[in-house]
């Protein structure tokens, strides 16, 4: 067809009185086309802007057809780029990913100037606090990687870290505050938050922990190895100083408390109340109750108050935070009962609640007392120790 045709054809089906259907047209023409295609033939818009990876091409526009229906896009026909936002032409990728890249190397400079460890200085053995020596040995032990870089305070292991993670969050600040860990800059950028453009704050669960920062494998292995040495001596330091030796039961209560929060957490699940932190009415009474009982016999307690805190709320009808509310009196009742008439068992640990990496250090290596101590009253264990020191410093529990 020659150009002069050409024209005629558009002049024609673009005529707005629309004498002629695209079957006429394609027939006055001897096209090889079929209608529904025709509209294939019509040449595209130019545009006066070019494409921004290739050079020289000019946009298009796909043409209008007679119904007035146009492509809007401009697009390159040389690369396929669109000219739209959310163009994905392998042009567009590589650019944004590019732009990715250095929004990320930014982000990436920003947290070494932040959370650089060039500076960082880890505090001396000594000057930790008992719970502070204890909390890092435990971490170490717990997941401190092979190359002994970075601790995993969260990580998924059989055990928990301690039995409560709202504990693990704290022992991780506390150890943080120390500089015992810090938070590694080479972590993923996710566990910082950019809010206001800088990194100041990140999230605890996501960082990677620097374990003891700044020190070379071979001291931190020594660092460990003085933990160990200064929780020993502590243990030694506690027979016949009563001041002493009231923090270490502090620590056993301390624990086992948080135990029987665990096993309190894990009855109320079965009762459909999950992630219930225990108020401080219900913790104030768990505190009461190991120091009295063994935790055997304060898991017994719980689950007898649950099992009748939640018989009474299901029977009345009660809300979820009225039948919440019965749980401490429950609790403290059920223990007076029970002691008076000479009911209390000790049950075993449960299934639900395995043992953590703090309780598992505390009463197998610190006081080597293993499993025993689940059903061995505190106020016990403190008779066998005045009765049971042994000439060599073995721990006057059963030994390792
Ligand atoms: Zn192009
Ligand atoms: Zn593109």
């Amino acid at each position: 067809m020659s150009e002069d045709q050409f024209q005629d054809l558009l002049r024609r089906y673009y005529d707005p009185e629309k004498p002629e259907t695209v079957a006429q047209l394609i027939s006055a023409f001897s096209l090889d086309v079929i209608p529904s295609r025709f509209h294939t033939l019509l040449p595209p818009v130019i545009l006066s802007d070019t494409c921004p990876y290739c050079e020289d091409i000019h946009l298009q526009r796909k043409p209008r057809t007679r119904g007035g229906y146009g492509g809007q896009e401009a697009f390159c026909p040389n690369c396929g780029h669109r000219d739209v936002p959310y163009c994905a032409c392998p042009n567009c990728r590589a650019r944004a990913a590019e732009a990715r890249r250095r929004q990320e190397q930014a982000q990436r400079d920003l947290v070494h100037s932040c959370y650089s460890l060039a500076e960082w200085s880890v505090p001396e053995v000594d000057d930790l606090s008992l719970h502070l020596r204890l909390w890092a040995r435990v971490l170490f032990t717990h997941a401190v990687s092979e190359d002994l870089r970075l601790a995993l305070p969260y990580a998924a292991r059989q055990q928990p870290l301690s039995p409560l993670l709202r504990h693990v969050n704290d022992m991780v600040r506390a150890l943080f505050h120390a500089r015992v860990i810090a938070p590694d800059p080479d972590s993923s950028l996710s566990a910082f938050d950019f809010g206001e453009g800088t990194p100041e704050t990140f999230f605890p669960d996501r960082v990677d922990w620097a374990f003891l920062p700044g020190l070379s494998g071979g001291e931190k292995l020594d660092y460990v190895r003085k933990l160990d040495l200064s929780l020993a001596q502590a243990v030694e330091h506690t027979r016949g100083d009563a001041a002493a030796h009231d923090v270490l039961r502090g620590l056993w209560l301390e624990i086992a408390c948080l135990e029987a929060q665990d096993f309190l957490a894990k009855r109320l699940e079965e009762y459909g109340y999950h992630d219930e932190g225990a108020g401080t009415k219900t913790v104030s009474v768990l505190e009461d109750l190991v120091t009295r009982f063994s935790l055997g016999e304060v898991c017994h307690v719980i689950y007898i108050a649950t099992r009748n805190a939640m018989d009474y709320a299901h029977r009345k009808d009660l809300g979820r935070g009225h039948a919440l509310n019965l749980v401490p009196g429950n609790l403290e009742m059920t223990a007076n009962k029970y002691e008076a008439e000479g009911w209390l068992k000790a049950y075993g640990r449960n299934a639900r609640c395995p043992q953590s990496t703090l309780s598992a250090y505390f009463f197998d290596k610190i006081l080597g007392l293993g499993e025993e101590y689940f059903s061995m009253r505190a106020v016990d264990w403190e008779t066998d120790r005045e009765t049971g020191v042994t000439e060599d410093g073995t721990p006057a529990g059963r030994g390792t």
